[in-house]
């Protein structure tokens, strides 16, 4: 339960004047917004600024505003397999209660300010909990390679080491250091 004047300027706060609180009255919106900045979980997240398109039902009833939401989010992050950037766009569905009086309320709900109300908490638990947790360029991303980190992809699928003891690494590094000073 939060009781902090909500500031009607801000993006994220919704006028529900022309709704009134006759139960049953109900608008739609469809706004753009601005995302939120800190919206990101590991090497994913929505890019600050970036446009939010959503489609909003407010609703009026009985307790308070019932919202009702789609948005459709872009993101940017990084591939966890080859680190390549990369963009896509998720769907997240919310709805909250948003009660008119503390008094019928619990402890997690949300209240209005008056008559506005700030639905950028709700985007954003909507947000982190459809963030994909192992963000890949392509479900067929081979990553990079575990011995020497080279793109898998673009090194082509026979990249592979020998396999080399140790002692002999070491014989063959002479000999090349030897083929160095020999052609120097
Ligand atoms: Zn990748
Ligand atoms: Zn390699």
């Amino acid at each position: 339960m939060t009781l902090h004047s909500l500031d009607p300027r801000a993006p994220w706060v919704i006028s529900t004047h022309d709704l009134g609180r006759r139960p049953g009255s109900m608008r739609r919106s469809s706004p753009v917004l601005p995302a939120p900045v800190d919206l990101a979980v590991g090497m994913i997240g929505v890019p600050k600024d970036a446009d939010v398109e959503l489609d909003i039902r407010l609703e009026a009833v009985m307790e308070g505003v019932l919202v009702t939401g789609t948005a459709r989010v872009p993101l940017a992050g990084e591939c966890s397999r080859c680190l390549d950037p990369l963009t896509s766009e998720i769907e997240v569905d919310f709805q909250e209660l948003y009660f008119y009086s503390a008094e019928d309320a619990g402890e997690d709900d949300l209240l209005l300010d008056g008559e506005l109300l700030d639905l950028e908490p709700v985007f954003r638990d909507a947000v982190v909990l459809a963030l994909p947790l192992i963000p890949v360029c392509g479900e067929d991303c081979p990553g990079l390679c575990a011995e020497c980190g080279v793109k898998l992809a673009e090194a082509g699928e026979d990249h592979r080491h020998e396999k080399i003891d140790a002692r002999w690494a070491t014989l063959q590094g002479l000999v090349e250091d030897n083929k160095d000073d020999q052609e120097g």
